[in-house]
């Protein structure tokens, strides 16, 4: 292999003293990536007094910096770290996690360095001297193919791209970097604010009674939730609904709100956009409730009823109760 470094380099990532799973998932891509390049497997932990956290990736070698300035993440202090750090080690590909976090470092880390970044990727490989990225675009409608050459790449890995369990482990060793070019960061961590808490986890649900639009008006929700309730389920919705206040964030299922896998989705006066099946379409069971025969959420519901839903939900919650005697 020439031109591209032959070593991949993981960024880490951690908060509140616990490394986030993308982490451990991106080292278990790493070993792979560097078991065909024949490279060394690197990671870097940036933080204050959390050298323990660098003891828990299976890596050939993990740098640490510690700075109190690097306590908790934040942009300009991460990328003044990280591109001095690349250009010492050299790595060819640089791993970083396509989150909150990673969307701030990744392209500006790859500006600093003048390398390509390929983000939103589900899987990455070399084909030849080149890194070859599959990027999951319009919500994961299309997939998208792009290769990189020359010195080196960066590229941010969607969350479950890789086991995480294949990336945990004691790294081959840990190797403190000192921090330097600290002076005068213009961005600065100043506190943590937590969501609020939420009144039900709708991802650990195992039904869930989702409503959209078609519900037409807030007092009408008491007939879903009665549904749900009959079902031993809970009430989740589209978008819309929460956008106008009906129910809480953590309500929301799709692209902007929560993924769901539930046993059963009950999706009733849903139209089924994208945005909205991209929360819900590996549930095991999809029963769809809608007028309009052409809406796209027949598309992937296994069960799908023609109709209104303010004659169906009141039977349906009738029949269960009986069912359950
Ligand atoms: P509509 O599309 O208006 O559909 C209402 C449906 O109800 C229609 O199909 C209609 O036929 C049916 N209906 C009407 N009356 C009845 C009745 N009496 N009985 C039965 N059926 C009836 N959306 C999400 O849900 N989650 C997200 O996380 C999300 N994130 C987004 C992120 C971005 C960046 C963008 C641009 C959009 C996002 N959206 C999201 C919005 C998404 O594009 C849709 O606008 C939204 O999902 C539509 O919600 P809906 O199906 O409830 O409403």
């Amino acid at each position: 292999m020439s031109g591209m470094g032959r070593d991949v380099l993981v960024i880490a990532e951690h908060l509140q003293g616990k490394l986030a799973d993308i982490s451990f998932e991106m080292a278990a891509k790493a070993r792979e990536l560097a078991a065909a390049s024949g490279g060394r497997t690197l990671a870097v932990v940036l933080g204050h007094g959390a050298r323990a956290l660098a003891e828990q990736l299976n890596v050939d070698a993990v740098y640490y910096v510690d700075h109190p300035v690097l306590a908790q993440f934040a942009p300009d202090p991460y990328n003044r770290v990280l591109a001095d750090l690349v250009r010492e080690k050299q790595p060819g590909v640089v791993l970083v996690g396509n989150t909150s976090m990673g969307m701030d470092v990744a392209p500006a880390l790859a500006a600093a360095l003048g390398w390509p970044l390929l983000a939103y990727c589900r899987d990455v490989r070399w084909e030849g001297d080149a890194v070859v990225g599959t990027s999951q675009l319009y919500g994961g409608k299309v997939m998208a193919e792009a290769a990189a050459s020359g010195a080196g790449a960066v590229v941010t890995v969607l969350a479950g791209s890789a086991p995480a369990d294949a990336g945990r482990g004691a790294p081959g060793s840990v190797e403190d970097v000192a921090a330097a070019g600290l002076d005068g960061v213009r961005t600065r961590f100043k506190a943590l604010i937590e969501p609020e808490a939420a009144d039900v986890d709708i991802t650990k649900e195992a039904v869930l009674v989702s409503i959209g639009r078609g519900i037409q008006s807030q007092d009408n929700l008491e007939m879903a939730a009665e549904l749900a309730d009959a079902l031993g389920g809970a009430l989740s919705a589209s978008r819309p609904i929460i956008d106008n206040g009906w129910l809480p964030k953590s309500r929301q299922v799709g692209k902007s709100g929560q993924t769901v896998k539930p046993k059963l989705y009950l999706a009733a006066g849903i139209s089924g956009a994208p945005e909205h099946l991209e929360g819900m379409r590996d549930a095991e069971l999809i029963v769809a409730i809608n007028t309009d025969p052409k809406a796209p959420i027949f598309g992937v519901a296994h069960y799908g009823v023609v109709g209104d839903l303010f004659d169906i939900l009141p039977v349906l919650t009738e029949k269960v109760r009986e069912a359950a005697g």
